[in-house]
């Protein structure tokens, strides 16, 4: 694939990062289910966590694909920390589409620069899929606002200090909607609840908050009140590009691993003969790979021009993440019983694979979506 130069420069720089620092610290951090922060801070220094972001906010000012590049390489070598980057940039990314220049200032400069960790709770215990339908309350009283509910799943919540949440509004008992708040790690009334066991990404934290009377000063509303669920439509629209990265990074490890086990073998020599189903495996997985990067490019390409990109990230979140299930699938079969022991990381990635088909939308909402627009689309053709 043909990159611009500023593309190959974060690619390089992220790929050289990720092989030459985090790759010797990888198996034992995994195996112990230690939370990558320092990682996370060089990320920081580094430029990478910025690359999206104008330079008035400490950002690269750099486009959509160069940090996608960036977090491919990174979770080619660790998935746990590529989700890190990810859960992030949930954090920050509604304070820049939402924030007030106060609010940017305080809040997301520390974060672009790493010098503070951010998380994102939406999901909670009742709405999961169906996002709109949160429970947690924020009542306004005196120019504070009380919280209380709880949010289940939240990536980094233990470590981290900035917590962009949602609510209910309810003013003199109405319901107003849902609005979007920015939590500090000391407020009164804000717990961390236990850590998750997981299938796979196990230094990748996922914890929930506790609310119970949280107080929240007005400043800290993000966005209109009872207007927080489209900033939310809008980060996880961002965050599906992210995880369609993360997800081609996972996939892209697995590929090496099958074409590093036919180097071995000796495959290419009699490929006609005796290999024609190997050969089709590494075809098949070659083939939808280039066509996974060419649809996340597309879908940061129509990002980058300020269009809607609701279907675009919708179907590059989609299919990049079955392909990167399916990609450690057929490595598995390739391998063979190698690949199911921990002496190569394939087993691992294929733990970590399935969070891409779950988290920010399953695959079904994404193929609703997908659908959705789709028909918009059409239905506007046949009206014109
Ligand atoms: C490791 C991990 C990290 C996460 N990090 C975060 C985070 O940082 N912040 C955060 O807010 N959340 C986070 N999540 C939560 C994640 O976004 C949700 O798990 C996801 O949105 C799905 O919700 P659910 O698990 O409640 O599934 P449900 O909504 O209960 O869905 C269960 C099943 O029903 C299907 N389904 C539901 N509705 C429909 C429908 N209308 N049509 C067809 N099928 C449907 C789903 O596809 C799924 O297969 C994380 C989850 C995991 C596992």
């Amino acid at each position: 694939m043909l990159l611009t130069k500023q593309q190959k420069r974060w690619q390089d720089l992220a790929r050289q990062f990720a092989q030459t620092e985090v790759k010797p610290r990888v198996d034992e951090m995994e195996k112990k289910g230690e939370f990558p922060l320092q990682f996370m801070k060089r990320l920081g220094e580094l430029g990478i966590l910025g690359i999206g972001f104008p330079e008035q906010y400490g950002g690269q000012n750099a486009d959509s694909f160069s940090f996608i590049l960036a977090v491919k390489e990174i979770s080619k070598v660790w998935a746990s920390l590529g989700l890190s980057i990810g859960a992030h940039l949930l954090g920050a990314n509604p304070i820049y589409f939402a924030g007030t220049e106060e609010q940017k200032k305080r809040y997301l400069i520390p974060l672009v620069r790493g010098e503070s960790l951010g998380a994102f709770g939406l999901t909670e215990p009742s709405s999961g899929s169906d996002a709109g339908s949160s429970q947690t309350s924020a009542v306004s009283e005196n120019g504070v606002y009380a919280l209380n509910g709880r949010k289940i799943f939240t990536t980094s919540a233990s470590y981290a200090s900035t917590y962009v949440v949602s609510a209910l509004t309810i003013r003199a008992r109405e319901k107003v909607g849902i609005s979007a708040f920015i939590l500090e790690r000391n407020y009164p009334g804000l717990a961390i609840a236990k850590k998750e066991e997981k299938l796979g990404l196990w230094a990748s934290d996922t914890a929930g908050l506790i609310l119970e009377g949280c107080r929240v000063p007005k400043e800290n509303l993000l966005g209109d009140e009872g207007k927080g669920f489209r900033v939310f439509l809008q980060t996880l629209n961002a965050g599906r590009l992210g995880i369609a990265g993360w997800a081609l990074g996972i996939a892209e490890a697995a590929f090496e691993q099958m074409l590093e086990w036919a180097e071995k073998n000796e495959i290419k020599k009699d490929l006609m003969n005796n290999h024609e189903w190997e050969a089709g495996m590494i075809a098949e997985s070659a083939t939808k790979l280039e066509a996974a990067l060419l649809l996340t490019q597309e879908a940061c390409r129509v990002k980058d021009t300020g269009e809607l990109y609701i279907k675009e990230a919708s179907m590059a979140k989609y299919f990049v993440s079955s392909l990167a299930v399916e990609t450690c699938d057929l490595a598995l079969k390739l391998i063979g019983a190698s690949a199911l022991t921990n002496d190569l990381p394939v087993e691992r990635y294929f733990r970590d694979a399935k969070l891409g088909e779950i988290g920010e939308g399953t695959s079904e909402i994404q193929k609703l979506v997908i659908a959705r627009e789709v028909l918009r689309k059409s239905e506007k053709l046949v009206t014109v």
